[in-house]
């Protein structure tokens, strides 16, 4: 399923979606990710699953737009580095 974390107000909307079917667990996300707000834990979408997927972490939900802003590239043909770790592509930014 697809996972949504962020928040939109009056200056557009900024949500990372993770993509739990095609999330391998590998954890490259989290590992890569420089201020550390993604976090692998059991998908608490499907308590029956016995895999990891990452989520933001809570206390970020609110901030993403200004805690990814030093990720986001100012050359449009590079791409951020949770995105570019994620070999199944199961991550996207909405901005
Ligand atoms: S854009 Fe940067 S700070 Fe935001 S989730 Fe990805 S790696 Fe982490
Ligand atoms: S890098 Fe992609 S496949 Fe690996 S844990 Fe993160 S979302 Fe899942």
């Amino acid at each position: 399923m697809l996972a949504n974390y962020g928040y939109k107000d009056g200056s557009g909307e900024y949500f990372i979606t993770i993509d739990t079917d095609k999330c391998d667990s590998c954890g490259k996300c989290a590992e890569v990710c420089p201020p550390k707000i993604l976090a692998l834990v059991a998908d608490p979408f499907d308590p029956l699953s016995e895999k990891e997927v990452p989520l933001v972490i809570e206390a970020e939900r609110k901030k993403i737009k200004y805690t990814c802003g030093p990720c986001k590239p100012v050359d449009k043909s590079k791409t951020e580095p949770c995105i570019e770790a994620c070999e199944p592509c199961a991550i996207t930014h909405s901005w």
